[in-house]
């Protein structure tokens, strides 16, 4: 009964979604191997080689592999699967475009977006875009598990490191081909995995008084930024900014809704947030039921002073 993880990676930095991967598998029990595949990523096996209870790093280091497409990766995987009960990665949107091919190619069905472990074989993961839990047994022989990353813990460091091994296989010619990466920027904290996130909903009104009003907040803070679909769609912030049941879902340590109005379907990306607040003009409005501390305000009055208080 063994695990493998498949590393989500740049080929520079382990994501640390990796280790709340590692955390879920931990709990499912057996032991636990991570496949790094990707170009000149010696520097994500060691880090992945440092996280506590891994047997071993599997590097499959090949320049097929730097884009991280899911075509190579899911036929390496299903070449591995052999010696592995469980096959697991982050419910992120990379994990959630290679493991559906794996599940497929091996034929059983994906477990995704688990929140919880209850025995080997059962799990949690939430329905109705939050509003139900479901609980499932896999009765497949092999198991193929999305974990969501914001419902469980980071796996700590280990001791001494686990061995890393080299491995090649030369995946099957892809009818896909990379053409491009185009990233919407940033420097500040990934959101998926962010302490802290400030999110802007449709109040902003434009992208400029999205930018000029959230941005220093989000310095202060050292905060990621997220964004309303509202806000998504009329263009004050980029797609992957969205936090929602069709966007990310996100549990900071601490959530700052701006002039979003807590839509169930804005709630299934944030509601488990540990802090939350929200700052409204409207005292009716439905965020107010999930914050714990809530300021009826107006944003444009409000924003830019509490960010100079900070
Ligand atoms: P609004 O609901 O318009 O709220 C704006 C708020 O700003 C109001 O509460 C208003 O009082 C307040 N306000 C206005 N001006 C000021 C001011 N000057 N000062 C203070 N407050 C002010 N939404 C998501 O966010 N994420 C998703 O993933 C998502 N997925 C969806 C999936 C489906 C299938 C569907 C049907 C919808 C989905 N939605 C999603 C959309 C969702 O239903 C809401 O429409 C959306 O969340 C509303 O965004 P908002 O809160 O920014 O806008």
């Amino acid at each position: 009964m063994s695990t493998l993880i498949l590393a989500e990676h740049d080929n520079a930095h382990l994501n640390p979604a990796t280790a709340k991967a590692v955390f879920a598998a931990a709990q499912w029990g057996g032991g636990i191997d991570i496949l790094v595949a990707g170009h000149n990523c010696a520097a994500v096996a060691e880090a992945a080689a440092k996280l506590d209870g891994i047997n071993k790093v599997l590097v499959l280091d090949d320049a097929a592999y730097q884009h991280g497409m899911a075509e190579p990766l899911s036929a390496v995987l299903v070449h591995l699967a052999p010696s592995y009960t469980y096959i697991a990665a982050a419910a992120t949107s990379f994990g959630k475009n290679v493991m559906p091919r794996v599940a497929a190619l091996l034929d059983v069905m994906q477990v995704s977006d688990i929140t919880k472990v209850v025995n080997p074989t059962t799990f949690e993961r939430p329905i109705y875009a939050g509003g139900a839990v479901q609980t499932i047994e896999a009765k497949s022989e092999k198991i193929v598990v999305t974990v969501r990353a914001s419902a469980f813990d980071s796996q700590p460091e280990g001791g001494s490191p686990a061995p890393v091994e080299a491995i090649s296989f030369d995946a099957p010619a892809p009818k896909a081909r990379f053409v491009s990466r185009e990233s919407a920027g940033g420097t500040g904290p990934d959101l998926a995995t962010a302490r802290v996130v400030v999110s802007g909903g449709r109040a902003l009104g434009s992208k400029e008084q999205f930018d000029s009003l959230l941005t220093p907040l989000a310095e202060k803070l050292n905060a990621a930024l997220g964004a309303s679909r509202a806000a998504v769609d009329s263009g004050y912030a980029p797609n992957d900014w969205q936090v929602g049941q069709t966007g990310k879902v996100v549990a900071p340590d601490l959530y700052v809704a701006v002039g979003i109005s807590g839509a169930i379907q804005h709630l299934a990306g944030m509601k488990n947030s540990k802090v939350i607040v929200a700052i409204d003009k409207d005292p009716e409005a439905p965020i107010f039921k999930v914050a714990d501390y809530g300021l009826v305000a107006d944003i444009f009055e409000a924003v830019p002073e509490l960010t100079e208080k900070l």
